[in-house]
């Protein structure tokens, strides 16, 4: 990833960093030991610029919904898990859409009363921006569900269908479903593995307002966290954090507090996105950002902050910029989660302002159709990936996990094929190249955590942060990308995942 010598035969690396290219190195290791890579590729490990982790993980033991084609299937996968449910125990699941379900119907408490009964249930929606609850749910907020910048749906007779959006699926989820520490730590126990087993050594994690920094650092203590971290804290936290004097960078080489976290809007999948039209839903103002991006300057902490639709991406780069004389002399690096829907005179000001896009390749393709239904014309200028780099932006990827799978190959692949199935790329005049799909997910998200000069590339000095793959992605045909795998991982000079010697 370092363009004046971007490709070297072999690596020397001594204790943790690199030491260069072999050739001019290696003797002055006294014993080194050698790995034959039998002609398999070496990269700077993985970035997942966007990542919800003990959520991500929590997910992988939950009743999933994804790929439900009826509101019937889903519901039939959520009577199975109810049978396992302990008595007095929440069912949780994760990842339905009704706008893939055919007809397209919206989920009623009714539905799972049917088969949950009395087991308090809660499903996340796939966007994680509605919830859909069943009445022993329901029940536990005592008919206390509005909140502001939050929707209750409701039905003829005014009554909560059961689905909640914004503001109140998360307060409902905070108040009454919320994780404990304990399950959260045990579920990212195995996350990490799994992480690290594709590939990854470095996450933006957005889980701090779910207290990831306790999770983090309790797998530290215990040796089982084998990735770096860069967290976010949520913007209404900042008060505290200046209390106690923690700025940007604060924590140890593996875990390190880095950011505020705000959102403008919705999501395209619960329709909340703000679009130029007028519709949407917003949860910050213009110059609510604003005032929190400069109090952020203040206490020393950049923003990140969540923004789908036209208007949401607008307000917040119009916030950026009234507040730049706050932030731009301190070398703050804000960012815009997602990004997923700009005006053709917006993208420009990402770079000119000095504003990363931080998206999910994934997601264009995997929303192709519900963008296509709820957007229509406009994806002419949604998930912009091309346009953005052209533009000269920072772009970092991510995977939004649990939204996407947490999976930076498959990231890779969206972003330079735009497909996911065999249908043509969608707009493909938006692909970007291998080149800048792998810059997104290294060099990228490692300038986003002030790490440039550290990780990100394999040249002496910097961590020896790296991955094995089984043929070089910059090789072989774009086809040819989705069957790439992941050998084995390295994290500051030890093996992580699957060491060496390989068949
Ligand atoms: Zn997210």
């Amino acid at each position: 990833m370092e363009p004046s010598l971007p490709v070297v035969r072999a690596l020397a690396i001594a204790g943790e960093r690199v030491a260069g290219g072999v050739g001019t190195h290696e003797t002055v290791l006294p014993s080194p030991e050698r790995v034959d890579l039998g002609g398999r590729c070496v990269l700077p490990g993985f970035s997942d610029a966007h990542v919800h982790f003990p959520t991500w993980s929590l997910a992988q033991r939950q009743v999933r919904l994804e790929g439900t084609a009826t509101i019937e299937e889903a519901v039939a996968r959520v009577a199975d898990a109810a049978a396992d449910v302990e008595p007095g125990r929440w069912l949780r699941g994760t990842g339905w859409r009704s706008g893939d379900w055919s007809p397209s119907v919206e989920p009623t408490k009714e539905a799972l009363d049917a088969v949950t009964g009395e087991t308090p249930t809660a499903l996340m929606a796939r966007d994680y921006h509605s919830l859909w609850l069943n009445s022993a749910a329901l029940a536990r907020a005592n008919g206390d569900l509005q909140v502001p910048g939050g929707v209750v749906e409701v039905d003829a007779q005014g009554a909560p269908t059961g689905v909640l959006r914004e503001e109140c699926a998360w307060h409902f989820r905070d108040t009454y479903v919320r994780p404990t520490d304990d399950e959260m730590v045990e579920a990212s126990r195995d996350g990490v593995r799994l992480a690290v087993s594709r590939g990854v050594t470095s996450v933006h994690d957005k889980d701090g307002w779910l207290g990831a920094l306790r999770v983090w650092q309790r797998l530290e203590a215990e040796g089982a966290l084998t990735l770096r971290v860069w967290q976010s804290l949520p913007h209404y936290q900042v008060e505290e954090v200046a209390a106690v004097g923690i700025r940007s960078g604060f924590g140890t080489p593996l875990v390190r507090v880095g950011y505020l976290k705000a959102f403008m809007d919705g999501t395209l999948g619960s329709q909340t996105a703000r679009l130029l039209d007028g519709s949407g839903v917003e949860i910050t103002s213009r110059e609510e950002l604003e005032r929190i991006v400069r109090r952020g300057a203040e206490v020393g902490l950049p923003v990140a902050v969540h923004a789908i639709g036209d208007r949401a991406n607008r307000d917040a780069l119009d916030a950026f910029e009234a507040s730049r004389e706050a932030w731009r002399p301190l070398g703050l690096r804000p960012r815009i989660e997602h990004a997923q829907l700009l005006a053709p005179e917006d993208v420009p000001r990402f770079a000119a302002l000095g504003v990363a896009a931080s998206v999910q390749f994934s997601h264009a393709p995997s929303d192709r159709d519900i963008a296509e239904r709820f957007w229509g014309e406009k994806t002419a200028n949604a998930y912009a990936y091309r346009s953005l780099l052209d533009a000269g932006t920072v772009v970092a990827n991510g995977s939004d996990a649990p939204i996407e799978e947490l999976d930076p190959l498959a990231g890779i692949c969206a972003g330079v094929r735009r497909t996911l199935d065999d249908r043509p790329p969608w707009h493909p005049e938006q692909r970007v190249s291998v080149e800048e799909a792998l810059a997104a997910t290294i060099t990228a998200p490692a300038w986003l955590a002030r790490d440039e000069h550290h990780r990100g590339k394999l040249v002496p000095g910097y961590l020896a942060d790296l991955v094995v793959l089984d043929r070089d992605p910059l090789a072989i045909p774009a086809d040819e990308l989705p069957d790439v795998r992941v050998v084995a991982t390295m994290l500051g000079g030890r093996w992580v995942h699957n060491p060496p010697p390989w068949d």
